[in-house]
């Protein structure tokens, strides 16, 4: 091929990469929703029900308006019915993480299934409806539990290592620095450290015109 021709071609494929380039920009902006100035982010809390602090941060986020999404673990479900309860009576995502916080993929199958099953049937007894959402614990899951369960895995996007560092501003700024529009944010109600710094970054992305629901509203396409 001549030099030109070459040059030629290099040329267009630039062109076209670049136009590629800005067709996906533009609906990246637009599937988050920044043409339209809506930020949206989901606080999810694992390992509840916890009979002390899940009660205060359904309180506080019953003041302050806003919906979160808990994924319970069965064994706790039953010793707190009305903690459930209130959380589907207040607008709440009800999901399912296990019965003891089993490593899903690391478990015989059938035992696997039956942590999953045991606590659908612990929330459905409570709240009359058999979860549709769950957090594999440690994000693990495989390719058998994909055949039996037909339920929506919801993972995660920040996460602050809340049970580790025990500490409101250092987990409130950690969330902080790392949310985005569309952000899911693992916490654990079963530490006050986590709450109140739940409640600070509540009312500071509200400041920032930080709208927030519950992981079904987040995950639709
Ligand atoms: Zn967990």
């Amino acid at each position: 091929m001549e030099k030109i021709t070459v040059f030629c071609l290099i040329a267009a494929m630039a062109l076209l990469g670049w136009a590629g380039y800005g067709r996906w920009q533009a609906q990246a902006e637009e599937a988050y929703g920044e043409d339209t100035g809506n930020q949206y982010v989901a606080l999810t809390f694992d390992d509840g029900p916890n009979p002390e602090y899940t009660l205060v941060l359904l309180d506080g986020l019953k003041e302050r308006g806003v919906k979160a999404s808990f994924f319970l673990l069965g064994k706790y479900v039953e010793e707190n019915q009305e903690l459930v309860r209130r959380m589907v009576e207040e607008g709440h995502l009800v999901g399912n993480h296990s019965f003891n916080h089993v490593i899903l993929s690391k478990v015989p199958v059938e035992e696997a299934v039956a942590e999953i099953e045991k606590t659908n049937d612990a929330i459905k007894e409570v709240t009359g409806e058999s979860p549709r959402y769950i957090r594999p614990p440690y994000g693990e899951w495989n390719d058998q539990l994909d055949e039996r369960i037909d339920m929506e895995k919801v993972l995660w996007n920040v996460d602050p290592l809340d049970w580790k560092v025990l500490d409101r501003e250092k987990v409130a700024g950690h969330i902080m620095t790392h949310v985005r529009n569309g952000s899911i944010i693992l916490l654990h109600d079963s530490y006050p450290s986590t709450v109140e710094a739940a409640f600070e970054v509540i009312d500071t992305l509200k400041d920032q015109g930080y709208t927030f629901v519950t992981v079904d509203e987040l995950l639709v396409d």
